[in-house]
């Protein structure tokens, strides 16, 4: 009995390392579409330097440049270094 839960338990982390490798495999393939692979990118906080992904970070465009911020806190931050 014991074993036939431990069989169960092994097959359940076996399914969820095979869905996490195929889905990496299908995000390798669909790289040209990339807008779901896009959203889990990790962004670095050019201001405390946090990775956020980057579907929850703040983006806001300076100086025609584009930047992801953890919060706002942080955008108002760097838009005041920017102008000094
Ligand atoms: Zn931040």
């Amino acid at each position: 009995m014991y074993r036939l839960i431990l069989i169960l338990g092994l097959l359940v982390v076996l399914y969820f390392l095979l869905r996490q490798a195929f889905r990496g495999f299908k995000n390798q393939n669909l790289d040209n579409r990339g807008v779901s692979e896009d959203q889990d990118q990790m962004v670095e906080d050019p201001v405390c330097h946090t990775f956020v992904p980057r579907r929850i970070a703040v983006v806001e465009k300076i100086g025609g440049q584009t930047y992801c911020f953890c919060s706002r806190q942080c955008a108002v931050t760097f838009q005041n270094q920017q102008t000094g």
